[in-house]
């Protein structure tokens, strides 16, 4: 992985607002690609298919899944979701940063592929708050509100095995400290070294 892009995986309970802050901050770091997950959930209002997700059905991604397609799948929420291996070894091998938004049992999979990669926890201010958001948002019906929330408490306790942990409570100061862990990241001996190998020859 030293030689490829580096990989930046991005995790916290649902309505934290990782998809809030994945978006600014795709904007404000340069080179950064995002890996469009496959899922079999509903289209919220707005989402675009291969925008926000490649939204497929249960037997589209279980055949895909069968034939090895992700690098690491999960049931979330009661949904499928997974990261497209094909989509990512490309965008990895043309030194390509990526950055994924994935659940923890995801994160876990990636962790044992790519020990390296950069593990960030997106954590709410405090549990009113994360509540307030995912009901706030409206996307879900009560009842499915109800399992991301029991599911949050879970989620949490994953927090502690992550690299980085950012407290999503003014939006603009998550964006700038994810900002910043990912180009810390780029500035890595691991990161340069490889590329500066020419300043080191005899002349
Ligand atoms: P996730 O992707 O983690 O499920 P979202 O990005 O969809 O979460 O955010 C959930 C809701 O909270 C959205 O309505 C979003 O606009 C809002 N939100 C996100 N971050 C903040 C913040 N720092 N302050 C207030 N509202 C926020
Ligand atoms: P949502 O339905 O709110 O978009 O996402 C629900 C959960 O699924 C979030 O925790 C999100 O990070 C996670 N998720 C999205 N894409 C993937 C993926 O490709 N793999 C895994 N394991 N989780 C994902």
């Amino acid at each position: 992985m030293d030689s490829t892009g580096q990989l930046f995986v991005l995790s916290g309970p649902s309505g934290v607002g990782k998809s809030s802050l994945r978006e600014q901050v795709l904007q404000m770091v340069p080179e950064l690609e995002y890996s469009i997950s496959h899922s079999t959930r509903s289209p919220r209002h707005g989402e675009m298919d291969g925008k926000d997700y490649h939204f497929v059905s249960p037997e589209t991604f279980l055949a895909m899944k069968e034939a090895g397609g992700f690098v690491e799948w999960a049931q979330v929420h009661g949904n499928y979701y997974g990261t497209s291996r094909e989509q990512l070894d490309e965008h990895l091998y043309k030194h390509r940063d990526v950055l994924l938004e994935i659940d923890v049992q995801g994160a876990r999979q990636v962790k044992g592929h790519y020990p390296k990669a950069c593990f960030i926890f997106v954590l709410p201010p405090d549990r009113e708050t994360l509540e307030k958001r995912l009901l706030e948002r409206g996307t879900e019906p009560g009842a499915d509100v109800e399992t991301r929330l029991e599911n949050a408490s879970r989620e949490l306790l994953e927090a502690s095995w992550y690299d980085y942990l950012v407290i999503n409570d003014d939006l603009e100061e998550a964006v700038e400290a994810l900002a910043a862990i990912i180009l810390s990241a780029r500035c890595r001996r691991e990161a340069i070294l490889p590329r500066v190998q020419n300043l080191f020859q005899p002349h």
